[in-house]
């Protein structure tokens, strides 16, 4: 008799393989929350990491650099890009436009990378859809009062932006529970830490590491 050949299971198996890919982590939470400052720690941590870098409408602060923090573009560019379908995810954040260059996160992410996307809520609802395997991560700060303190320490806004930034910040808190994790942001060092924990032990989940059992075993 003819052996049954199952084309379903070397399909799955196939798709096991694809997941050799690198990791989409998203980190999300509100302004001043420390999201930019525990990305920079891991990243420096983890030589197969990168941080995508977004462009936006917003004006450069005095300490940023094109290409550093962002690559700061024109409105009419911006909605360019949108019509030329160049983006991952795009939003309006605080009457700006922010948004993920697709090609770039991709291509990273097919030679193996793990990427890091540093966005806010409705940037990270839009990609949960198609990349339902990213780590999502909410990172908050200990108390609001703190938060308040944090924005106003920054200085970087003018008043009416940085109260527009923490009332939007008590909205976007509510948002904790569509992700997979929360770190609260108390003591930079020892939340970078913790995220770096959540990453090492997704990179251990089975469903990443099920080929390598076939490798082990010589097969
Ligand atoms: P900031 O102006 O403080 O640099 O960023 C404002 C907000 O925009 C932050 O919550 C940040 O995470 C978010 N953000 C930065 N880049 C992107 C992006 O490419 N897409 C989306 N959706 N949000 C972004």
């Amino acid at each position: 008799d003819c052996p049954v050949v199952n084309h379903e299971l070397k399909e799955s198996s196939e798709l096991f393989f694809e997941r050799e890919k690198g990791i989409l982590i998203v980190i999300s939470g509100p302004s001043c929350a420390g999201k930019g400052s525990v990305c920079k720690i891991i990243c420096r941590k983890n030589p197969d990491l990168r941080l995508s870098i977004s462009e936006t409408t917003r004006q450069p602060r005095n300490n940023e650099k094109h290409g550093r923090e962002y690559f700061y573009i024109s409105k009419e560019c911006f909605e360019k890009r949108i019509e030329q379908g160049q983006y991952l995810e795009y939003a309006t954040v605080y009457e700006n436009y922010y948004g993920t260059p697709k090609d770039y996160v991709e291509n990273l992410l097919e030679s193996g990378f793990d990427v890091i996307l540093e966005i806010d809520i409705q940037g990270a609802a839009k990609v949960r859809t198609n990349y339902k395997e990213g780590i999502y991560i909410f990172i908050v700060p200990p108390s609001m009062q703190e938060l308040k303190r944090r924005i106003e320490e920054r200085g970087t806004e003018s008043k009416e932006q940085m109260e527009m930034r923490l009332n939007c910040a008590y909205e976007e808190m509510k948002n904790a529970d569509d992700y997979s994790y929360i770190v609260i942001n108390d003591e930079l060092e020892d939340a970078a830490q913790r995220v770096q924990s959540i990453i090492t032990a997704e990179k251990c989940r089975t469903e990443r590491l099920k080929n390598k059992i076939e490798d082990i075993l010589g097969r």
